[in-house]
């Protein structure tokens, strides 16, 4: 048996974006710049894949550039906001503390050439406010960027407020939409969407594709340099088969997300209740401004990485939420940003639900996880201490 619940770093492809890429690995092969009709035959599928996206978020085909995925999109987003702020001689930019590292290692490099960045603190329910961006934003500020819905705790920003607050100051907003497209609602013009970026993979089209949309008028600047693919934005010849297959799951994931987004958020809340019996728990961030498949816990007295072995020895593939894959032994930064001490932050648990978990696999994750606590805690010198009063509990 085998549980995944992972879905927040990526998804299993759905059939429909599989089938979707077949024909462009066999008959419709050619390069879509070739003038000969095999060529042509692959551009006309690439100008049907870009106009199916820009309908599901609602802009014209024209605002699309495909890119490798959502890491590539947030470089080119924040570096062309970058480039065209300093030649108006603005040079500073506001984030959050807990965005992906795409955007954070982004802005370090900036800062290194000199811009300013504000990182804004996150409130303990893990969400920024409008406010909160209107309090800082500056004459010689030239970008916000914020992430739509966070990729470890699930909360979700309120995007449209920022981006009409950005829109009246004249400052560019990028959103980092990779967790929430295909799962949450999204229209660029409404939200005031200046760029924004998302990935394949995610909702269960293919990995090494994604999207950047950059609003007409904001000139985008070159990451990968050479043929004049994408506008000129993004050289390379294009992926034709993951592209294809993007597009499909796309609209499979935009035309059921709202049922499928009432399915997964009673999965999740019985999660939430389930493990929130478990002593000296608590859910991170705010449980009602959520993605409906995400569920974050922090159990006090334990590792996150020995509950996630553990927990695959039962069949349950899950996540600490952090980059530990790295080999640090750092917690997550978005667990700190939300103000979880180090010790606290090192027990995470996320569960990120998809298409194909069922009821009855939640409650099996309830009694995993509920039994390997309670085991690991047996054995836990940190437990001992916090048991025997030595040391004060944190989570109630
Ligand atoms: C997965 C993810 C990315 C990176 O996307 P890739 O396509 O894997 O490069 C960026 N931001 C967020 C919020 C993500 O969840």
């Amino acid at each position: 048996m085998r549980i995944y619940v992972d879905n927040a770093a990526t998804t299993k492809m759905s059939p429909t974006a599989i089938n979707a890429m077949l024909p462009y690995m066999s008959e419709t092969y050619g390069n879509p710049s070739s003038l000969h009709s095999v060529g042509q035959a692959a551009n006309e599928a690439l100008a049907d894949a870009r106009s199916r996206v820009a309908g599901v978020l609602g802009c014209d085909a024209r605002e699309i550039i495909f890119t490798s995925g959502g890491s590539e999109a947030d470089n080119q987003a924040i570096l062309s906001a970058a480039r065209l702020g300093e030649r108006r001689g603005k040079r500073h930019i506001i984030s959050t503390a807990f965005e992906h590292h795409a955007v954070l290692h982004t802005l370090q490099k900036l800062e290194k050439e000199g811009f300013s960045v504000t990182l804004l603190d996150v409130h303990e329910n893990g969400l920024v406010t409008a406010e909160q961006v209107a309090d800082v934003i500056r004459e010689d500020t030239c970008l916000v960027t914020i992430m739509y819905a966070n990729n470890e705790i699930g909360t979700i920003q309120p995007i449209a407020e920022i981006g009409a607050l950005c829109r009246q100051r004249g400052v560019l907003f990028h959103t980092d939409a990779v967790q929430a497209v295909g799962h949450l609602p999204i229209n660029v013009r409404e939200q005031n969407i200046d760029l924004l970026s998302f990935s394949g993979h995610k909702f269960r089209g293919p990995k090494g594709v994604g999207v950047l949309y950059a609003r007409r008028g904001v000139a985008l600047t070159n990451v990968i340099e050479g043929g004049a693919q994408e506008w000129g934005k993004r050289a390379g010849t294009e992926n034709i088969p993951a592209i294809m297959g993007m597009a499909a799951a796309l609209e499979e994931a935009s035309a059921h997300r709202s049922e499928s987004g009432k399915r997964l958020s009673v999965l999740r809340d019985r999660l939430i209740e389930g493990l929130s019996q478990i002593p000296h728990s608590a859910v991170n961030g705010d449980t009602r401004s959520r993605l409906p498949g995400n569920v974050n816990f922090c159990f006090e007295g334990i590792e996150g990485e020995s509950l996630l072995l553990l927990l695959d020895d039962k069949g349950i593939c899950a996540s600490s939420g952090s980059a530990c894959t790295s080999g640090s032994l750092d917690p997550s930064h978005v667990l700190l940003a939300i103000g979880r001490p180090h010790e606290v932050a090192h027990g995470s648990l996320r569960l990120s639900l998809g298409e194909e978990n069922t009821a009855e696999e939640v409650e099996y994750i309830i009694a995993a996880v509920t039994e390997v606590v309670a085991y690991l805690r047996s054995i836990s010198p940190v437990w001992r201490e916090l048991e025997s009063g030595r040391k004060e509990f944190m989570l109630k």
